[in-house]
């Protein structure tokens, strides 16, 4: 079954595990129970919800803006054709530990759940860079006898698998990924990177004064004047990883950022890049089993359509201190059929005039509601227009009606840090009073457009290829050969000189050997192209970001566009946008991520302190040293800290959350961060302070000369 296994955590053994699977023993009366309000649905918020849920001696109410209340940025949906649509596609990296745990709490088997561990490609803009591996299949249970205890090798490959077996992580990667031949990487190039080894030494994950430390420096800066790395390496590997991991341009993403982004998703443990995908939407296949369970405890309210404006307290007898959470009332009721969508754009002003005329205008205006997005779906065929998180959609649907307000004993935001700026902007005698949230409004977040391309199938399947859940298709053949090696196309910056990707990353999905879904139903070949930092796409109107997406995915994988993957293919097309809603790790950044407790009183970046305020925050972009993890992982880990620190502000019994720690360091890196921290004692009385940088590398020296 699961890895989780593997790492010392069964379902029969973990005790968080079992906690989260037993149903609250009724120990209180309702009318006792703290009421504890989890604002966005989210993985996060799920967590936390969950955790919480545990606990007999509170109730918990799930606030989400989407209609749905499952998924946050995770989530998806169904066109009213029965397409379905999501906001991106996500991977499952082998040390996602807590997050595989949940799948377990669900009684889900993770491999019926999410793909094999699958390969990964990399593209820059001078072409293949390279493949890299599966390094562990078996997951870390499954490691073979140690090297040398087996029968020599007897082909180079496996020779070159043993000296790797044999390497500590990074080095087996280094050694493993199979550089394409077109790469213009040298020997010297990758090498250049061992420069870098004194600042991943002396970088604690979960240590503030690491964080502190490199979150002024560009993670630009970290790689080329502090590690040396060649020009070429950074071009070819570093820049590309960087426009998908944390997202931005080196220029633009924190040191500290970068070297954990690195560390947890690549060189933490061997195989840590290994990474599985779902094989559905996760909405679906993670989130609704969730949801159910959840609901039935009996002690848990999951609200879609449910959007918070605004945070408040309350004064008075039987009420003093309780919080109160302000709704935003929701949009007209949604309309049903096509007739509907143009009464709905009617309120808007469009009602004469021809539909793709008022969907022009209502893309303009950026002010579709969901429920006009549906109605929109239904009328347009082959289309679907979404927002998430407008504020045009917030503005308008305040001026409605006044707002429901719910009353609260706790709150844990759950959002993502450009919605939790604007809640605490609206909420100045809660949120907005407090220390941590000061500098909230310096959050940024990146934007991320998801083109879902269905295509005309190719009467030939292409079978017998690698990665992924399934071995076969319908892409056009050209392109079923280009992505031979794996399923899944992960592309730098500047692909192809089209002007839209100067600063944009994206992945290629062929999501028909990944999706079982699509994999039993040959009526189209699926391909998803996610972009990151898009926000030139995102202003794009959806005809012209599918046309976009084909034009990118031809020029990554080297193909001519025009024959190969030309419009005339597109059978449909789905266009989400995600505009501002994925936290920006910039420079300076982790000075603006609080702690899980928000208190009276505490700072950001740290412990807090002070007195209970009742606010509690997690998410992907929260306490960046509370646990060496990113997004998904982050995100749950975060949502069980902020569950405990609730508990103890409550004096809640019985809430489960335990977190699974990080991987260790490997011996390796152990050995190398004592020879750091003993470098950092010597050195730091002679500098004056600790809190500068390592020695840049020689080389390093002699370039910035
Ligand atoms: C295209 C794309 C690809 C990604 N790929 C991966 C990947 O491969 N692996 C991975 O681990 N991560 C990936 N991520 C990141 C991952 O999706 C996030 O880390 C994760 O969703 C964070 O979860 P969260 O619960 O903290 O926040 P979110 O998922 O952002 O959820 C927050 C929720 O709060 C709701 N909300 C906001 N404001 C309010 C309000 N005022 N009232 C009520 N509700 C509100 C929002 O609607 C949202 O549903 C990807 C993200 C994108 C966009």
């Amino acid at each position: 079954m699961l890895l989780l296994s593997s790492l010392g955590f069964s379902p029969s053994s973990s005790p968080a595990i079992r906690a989260r699977r037993r149903l609250p023993q009724p120990t209180m009366a309702a009318s006792e129970q703290k009421h504890v309000v989890v604002i966005g649905g989210g993985w996060a918020g799920y967590a936390a919800a969950d955790a919480l849920s545990a606990s007999s001696d509170c109730r918990v109410t799930l606030l989400e803006a989407s209609p749905r209340a499952a998924g946050g940025l995770a989530a998806g949906w169904r066109t009213p054709g029965g397409r379905p649509v999501e906001a991106g596609i996500h991977g499952f990296w082998r040390e996602y530990r807590n997050t595989l745990a949940v799948l377990d709490s669900l009684g889900l088997d993770a491999d019926e759940v999410l793909t094999p561990f699958t390969p990964t490609r990399l593209v820059s803009r001078t072409g293949n860079v390279a493949v890299a591996p599966v390094l562990n299949a078996g997951g870390p249970g499954a490691s073979p006898a140690p090297a040398i205890m087996r029968p020599p090798p007897l082909s180079p490959d496996a020779a070159l698998q043993r000296v790797a077996e044999l390497l500590p992580a990074p080095l087996d990667t280094a050694l493993l990924a199979e550089f394409d031949p077109s790469s213009p990487l040298t020997l010297a190039d990758r090498a250049s990177a061992i420069g870098l080894l004194a600042c991943w030494a002396d970088f604690l994950q979960e240590d503030d004064a690491s964080w502190a430390r490199y979150d002024g420096v560009s993670a630009e800066e970290l790689f080329k004047r502090y590690g040396g790395v060649s020009d070429a390496l950074y071009e070819e590997m570093v820049s590309p990883l960087l426009h998908v991991l944390p997202m931005a341009p080196g220029y633009d993403v924190s040191a500290a950022a970068a070297l954990s982004c690195f560390h947890v998703f690549a060189l933490q443990s061997r195989g840590a890049f290994d990474v599985r995908w779902c094989r559905g939407a996760i909405s679906e296949k993670i989130f609704a089993p969730w949801q159910t369970q959840l609901e039935a405890r009996g002690n848990v309210e999951l609200r879609g359509g449910a959007r918070v404006g605004r945070i408040g307290r309350l004064r008075g007898p039987g009420v003093e201190g309780k919080l109160s959470i302000e709704l935003v009332p929701p949009p007209a009721a949604p309309p049903s059929s096509a007739a509907a969508a143009a009464g709905a754009a009617a309120e808007g002003g469009a009602a004469e005039k021809p539909f793709e005329e008022k969907l022009a205008m209502l893309r303009r205006e950026g002010a579709a509601t969901i429920a006009r997005r549906e109605a929109i779906a239904a009328a347009g065929p082959g289309l679907v227009l979404v927002e998430l998180d407008t504020e045009a959609e917030e503005a308008e649907a305040e001026a409605a009606a006044p707002p429901a307000t719910i009353t609260a004993d706790a709150v844990v935001l759950a959002v993502g840090g450009t919605s939790a700026a604007r809640l605490a902007a609206a909420s100045p005698e809660t949120l907005g009073a407090l220390q941590a949230t000061s500098t909230w409004e310096g959050l940024r977040g990146v934007t991320c457009v998801a083109v879902r391309l269905y295509l005309q199938p190719s009467k030939v399947t292409t079978a017998g290829l690698g990665g992924g859940a399934h071995g076969g298709t319908r892409l056009p053949p050209a392109v079923a050969q280009a992505m031979a090696a794996s399923p899944v196309v992960v592309c730098g910056p500047g692909v192809g000189g089209l002007p839209e990707l100067t600063e944009t990353g994206f992945c290629i999905y062929d999501l028909q050997r990944m999706h079982d879904e699509f994999a039993a139903d040959g009526s189209a070949a699926v391909l998803e192209v996610d972009f990151y930092r898009a926000d030139a796409i995102a202003d794009l109107d959806d005809d012209a970001a599918a046309r976009l997406a084909l034009q990118a995915a031809a020029a990554a994988l080297g193909l001519p566009a025009a024959t190969e993957l030309p419009p005339s293919l597109l059978l449909d097309y789905a266009v989400v946008r995600a505009r501002r809603a994925v936290s920006h790790f910039d420079v300076g950044s982790c000075a603006r991520s609080p702690p899980v407790a928000l208190a009276d009183g505490g700072g950001g970046g740290g412990g807090g302190g002070g007195a209970g305020s009742g606010l509690f925050v997690c998410g992907d972009w929260v306490d960046r040293a509370g646990h060496a993890s990113w997004s998904t992982e982050k995100a749950v880990v975060t949502g069980r800290q902020a569950a405990e620190a609730v508990a103890r502000e409550l004096n809640l019994d019985g809430v489960d959350s335990v977190v699974i720690p990080a991987a260790e360091d490997t011996p390796q890196l152990s050995a190398l961060r004592a020879l750091a921290k003993t470098a950092r004692s010597l050195l730091a009385p002679l500098a004056g302070s600790g809190s500068e940088l390592p020695p840049p590398a020689p080389w390093a020296l002699l370039r910035r000369k």
